[in-house]
């Protein structure tokens, strides 16, 4: 079939379950439901150590421009921006040599090369950086006339066209594996085969990030799978600084950030949104910790504010070590929960004029966090295959997928196994080996090679 409307596109996408691939699993058919004059292809990956996104640039730069173009089509956009960090040259080179092979110049599209900072990926920042406009306070890019969306992403929208549904992606494996790379793996590979897969671990007594060592979250069941939104998986020591971080409960947090806070306010000097101009102020809302949510201060509505990248906490804080991204998410959770709305819709602000200069490199990140010995450039491994998945049936936004095949069942590559319902925002989930259904539980779909 030729598919040729926006109404179509977004419908094979739907089909296929393609979600943000960089991280936050936001269904992409929704996201392509809108008009805009732009898409961005974000291909920033500021996470310290993960070659995920610039592998796939790499190996399918024309991928990515027809699904970009797709994208644009869908939106009705007239602009494509591929955002790269200029610092890999390598990878703007592919992409330039795809864009002049294809003379998709013509058709709009570009590259806009990134500095190498973190968080370049954020969303909000990336607007600004490639197109000059800030994103009102708790907008999305839509609100100034931008679509974003993830590079692997755009590859699978493309594939999508193609006829091939999501089934399989590229993670980076790092940290203390034998050899650590990107490694292809079916949906649901479980994290104990992947880290075999990337020659066993170096040490004993470590813990597991799935995703990057700034925003990504500790995993203590290594029998699950990784999801569609897994960009890469990294094993540290426990004793490491960001795992000791990571680990740290609420209440320690509380009480250390009472005893400890010394309102240097470093978090608040390089908290990327404040910089962008948004009334947020980590060391204000850490000098008032009072959880009166009858009455809450701007202080803690500004949760809603806070993207959670993590500056705060581990490069401004790490001589105290406290954490006002935790105090951040433990508020957003609380207001919601009573139906609080987010007060805070500025727009027309002006950005900091410390903007640029208060951007904090990948380089200075790395040696923040202690990672310095990780930190070398990967290469895509050979994968093995696998012989049991285990694929989370919630691992999107939306409402939860729920199965639509019964233990016992045979499957090929691509049958449908999970569907959120039709009429909610959601995804699709489909088998990605050949093999039998072993198990079904509330969190996830089980298949076993045959
Ligand atoms: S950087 Fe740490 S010590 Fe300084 S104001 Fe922020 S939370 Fe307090
Ligand atoms: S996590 Fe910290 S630095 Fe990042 S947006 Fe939130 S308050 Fe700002």
């Amino acid at each position: 079939m030729l598919i040729t409307t926006p109404d179509e596109i977004r419908a094979v996408v739907k089909s296929a379950g393609v979600v943000g691939a960089g991280g936050a699993g936001f269904p992409t058919y929704f996201k392509l439901n809108a008009k805009v004059d732009t898409v961005i292809a974000n291909g920033s990956e500021c996470e310290p150590l993960l070659y995920t996104d610039k592998t796939v640039i790499k190996q399918m730069p024309r991928e990515l421009i027809r699904g970009l173009k797709i994208a644009m089509k869908a939106t009705g956009a007239q602009k494509g921006v591929i955002a790269i960090k200029g610092h890999y040259k390598d990878v703007v080179e592919a992409v330039k040599n795809a864009i002049a092979q294809d003379d998709a110049q013509k058709d709009g599209i570009s590259i806009h090369e990134l500095e190498n900072y973190y968080p370049a990926g954020d969303e909000f920042l990336t607007v600004y950086d490639v197109t000059g406009r800030v994103i009102p306070e708790g907008g999305i890019p839509l609100n100034v006339g931008v679509v974003v969306s993830n590079v692997l992403s755009l590859i699978q929208v493309a594939q999508a066209i193609d006829g091939k549904v999501v089934t399989e992606r590229a993670i980076t494996v790092t940290g203390e594996v034998a050899n650590p790379g990107v490694y292809t793996v079916p949906i649901g590979t479980t994290y104990k085969a992947l880290i075999d897969m990337a020659g066993g671990l170096k040490s004993k007594n470590v813990a597991l990030i799935d995703g990057g060592p700034m925003m990504g979250k500790i995993v203590s069941d290594w029998d699950r799978g990784v999801n569609k939104t897994t960009s890469g998986i990294i094993l540290l020591p426990n004793n490491h600084f960001i795992i000791r971080m990571g680990n740290k409960s609420l209440a320690q947090v509380v009480k250390q950030s009472k005893a400890a806070c010394c309102q240097c306010f470093r978090c608040t000097d390089i908290c990327p949104r404040n910089l962008l101009g948004h009334q947020i102020y980590p060391h204000k809302t850490m000098q008032t910790i009072d959880y009166n949510l009858d009455e809450p201060t701007e202080n803690i509505t500004s949760a809603f504010l806070c993207s959670q990248c993590g500056m705060c906490e581990l490069v401004a804080c790490d001589f105290m070590q406290l954490s006002p991204r935790k105090i951040y998410a433990e508020y957003r959770k609380l207001l919601v929960s009573r139906g609080i709305k987010n007060p805070h819709n500025r727009s027309g602000f002006d950005v900091s004029s410390q903007y640029e200069n208060r951007k904090v490199s990948i380089p200075t990140v790395i040696k923040k966090l202690g990672l310095t010995e990780y930190a070398k450039p990967l290469y895509p491994k050979n994968s093995k295959p696998v012989s049991l998945v285990r694929i989370n049936l919630s691992a999107h936004i939306g409402a939860p997928a729920r199965a639509v095949v019964s233990v016992g069942d045979s499957l090929n590559i691509g049958d449908i196994i999970a569907s959120s319902p039709a009429e909610a925002l959601g995804t699709i989930y489909h088998a990605s080996i050949i093999g039998v259904v072993t198990a079904i539980t509330v969190d996830y779909i089980e298949i076993t090679a045959n």
